[in-house]
């Protein structure tokens, strides 16, 4: 019981510390300052409080300009902190979420209790007493109400902060041309999938991917229609693969799909459905309509040995990939069941 209530502490600690300093050096209550004073005070990630403290020392003063400026630095989507940072921020934020809608209700109830005495009292005649005790009544419910609407207005501002930090988590991991994972989700997955894996005793299976001739491709046609073709690569990963499935943009033209539960017997057709999908789809100029023939893809597969590393895996469905390419390209391979 002793953590939790702890942590709770903790947080409504860092959040006041938060509000009271940006009150006291005149820094607009805005999300993003309260963001960054809140893991200035919560050390979360250590090397925001780590970059404010050296900044102060060497004598920066401490403005609104100056917490725009951590902000942008610690908690913009490509900042490469912002994912482990706000994962962490997130949770402590939820604890406080909780703490101030719980505080908000007690205040409620105190406020109608107080209401019905004072009511009551009204109706007898105890003289001087009862007045002073009414103005008193009068008092406390102003500050109750007062305080509610400040848990109100803090409660929201914290609900925008959570929404946007989880809009930046999500585009940390995004690949910006083709929407689909980066390559830092496909990581995190990777690892995540051969830890369950191996702990579970399923099968894994990772594919790569690798478009073909795109050298030529990209000179021939411009690089701006080699772009809508890897949009269309990620459409089709994304449409054949099934839900709990991750297709990634491994980086360049390289695409990678992680298929959790899945031994070689279930990858092989996903994999096939995938490469006949897309040599089946005509690539057309957009502005002219002028039809630009197709474009094929190769497949490495391998299933995951228990006790191996991600890098392990990877190297052995790109052994794989390469095998495809060397044998003809358009084709799948599968690690260890030999193309000679
Ligand atoms: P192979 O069949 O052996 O894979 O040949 P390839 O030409 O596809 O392979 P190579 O590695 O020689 O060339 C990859 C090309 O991918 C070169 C580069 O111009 C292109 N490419 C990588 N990233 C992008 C991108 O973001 N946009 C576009 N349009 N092209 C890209
Ligand atoms: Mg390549
Ligand atoms: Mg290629």
């Amino acid at each position: 019981m002793g953590g939790n209530g702890h942590d709770r502490e903790q947080t409504a600690f860092c959040a006041r510390n938060a509000v009271s300093r940006m009150a006291v050096v005149g820094i607009p209550p805005t999300p993003e300052n309260f963001l960054v004073w809140f893991c200035y005070f919560a050390d979360q990630p250590p090397s925001l409080k780590a970059e404010v403290d050296r900044l102060v020392e060497g004598g920066r003063k401490i403005d609104a300009a100056f917490s725009a400026e951590i902000h942008q630095r610690f908690f913009k989507a490509e900042a490469t902190e912002v994912v482990e940072a706000s994962e962490t921020v997130d949770a402590l934020l939820a604890r406080l979420m909780e703490r101030v809608s719980a505080q908000a209700r007690g205040a409620e109830a105190y406020g109608g209790a107080l209401a019905d005495a004072e009511s009551a009292l009204k109706g007898g005649d105890i003289g001087g007493i009862v007045s002073r005790l009414v103005e008193e009544t009068h008092r406390m419910a102003s500050l109750n109400r007062d305080m509610q609407a400040h848990l109100k207005a803090a409660g929201s501002e914290i609900d925008g902060l959570r929404r946007s930090l989880g809009e930046a988590r999500e585009q940390a991991e995004t690949d910006g041309l083709t929407g689909i994972a980066n390559r830092k989700r496909f990581d995190q997955t990777i690892r995540d999938a051969t830890h369950t894996a191996a702990a579970d005793d399923e099968p894994l299976t990772l594919l790569m991917v690798d478009i073909d001739h795109f050298k030529r491709f990209n000179d021939t046609h411009g690089h701006q229609v080699g772009d809508q073709v890897l949009r269309l690569v990620a459409r089709t990963l994304t449409d054949c693969v099934r839900q709990g499935d991750l297709p990634a943009r491994y980086g360049g033209e390289e695409f990678a799909v992680v298929l959790p539960k899945t031994a070689i017997p279930v990858a092989r057709p996903i994999a096939e459905r995938i490469r006949t999908t897309l040599a089946a789809r005509k690539i057309v100029r957009r502005n002219t309509g002028e039809g630009l023939g197709g474009i094929t893809i190769s497949i490495g597969a391998a299933l995951f040995h228990p006790g191996e590393t991600p890098a392990a895996l990877i190297a052995r469905a790109d052994s794989a990939l390469y095998a495809a390419k060397r044998t003809g390209r358009n084709r799948l391979v599968v690690e260890g069941e030999g193309t000679a």
